[in-house]
């Protein structure tokens, strides 16, 4: 498949949602980009009847949500993480600013998500997350805005993928529907409808 990893529909509320995930759906398409998460960030679940916007279009919509949340209790600092693959129905464990990596694992497991660091802004905190993510964002489309300043050092961690992040937040017109991360069909097993 060709996924675009990080996308947002939700910006403006509740009442532009599934133009926004047709929006999205259409750039991937005329990309010959096969699937497409649809969620945004936080405790917002799109709904079976936004994923089927996306369906209409021809693109495989997979749901997710782009969490805040730290590596540890002993961490300031809070990272963003794209749960990616997940039911329709709302996150367990997760507390704005209070989660952590560690307490995100039992449900990822349970529902069998995969989660994929976003825009780290150092290889330090792709070393704390690494023990528990799938992958890690080398490149984003809002990358102009951070700054990943060791990339050119960046050590291989053979067990992650790296992925390109559209970080496409669709109702600014910012961040970049050119990224996408080619993965294997069954990637994430069966996928959420
Ligand atoms: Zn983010
Ligand atoms: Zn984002």
């Amino acid at each position: 498949m060709r996924l675009m990893s990080h996308a947002h529909i939700n910006g403006n509320g509740t009442q532009f949602r599934d133009e926004y995930a047709r929006i999205a759906a259409r750039a991937c398409k005329t990309r010959n980009i096969t699937h497409m998460v649809v969620g945004c960030h936080g405790s917002y679940i799109a709904s079976r009847a936004t994923m089927d916007e996306v369906r209409k279009i021809g693109v495989v919509p997979i749901r997710f949500a782009e969490l805040n949340i730290r590596a540890s209790k002993q961490h300031k600092r809070h990272s963003h993480v794209a749960v990616i693959n997940i039911p329709n129905k709302k996150i367990e464990r997760y507390q704005k600013n209070e989660t952590t990596i560690q307490e995100l694992l039992p449900y990822a497991k349970d529902v069998g998500c995969r989660i994929v660091l976003c825009h780290p802004s150092s290889i330090r905190e792709i070393t704390e997350f690494a023990p528990y993510i799938d992958g890690y964002e080398l490149t984003n489309g809002e990358d102009s805005n951070r700054n990943f300043t060791d990339r050119n050092a960046l050590p291989y961690f053979p067990d992650l993928v790296q992925f390109h992040g559209a970080d496409y937040h669709v109702w600014k017109g910012k961040g970049d529907p050119n990224l996408f991360t080619e993965l294997p069909d069954d990637w994430f097993g069966e996928l959420y409808k």
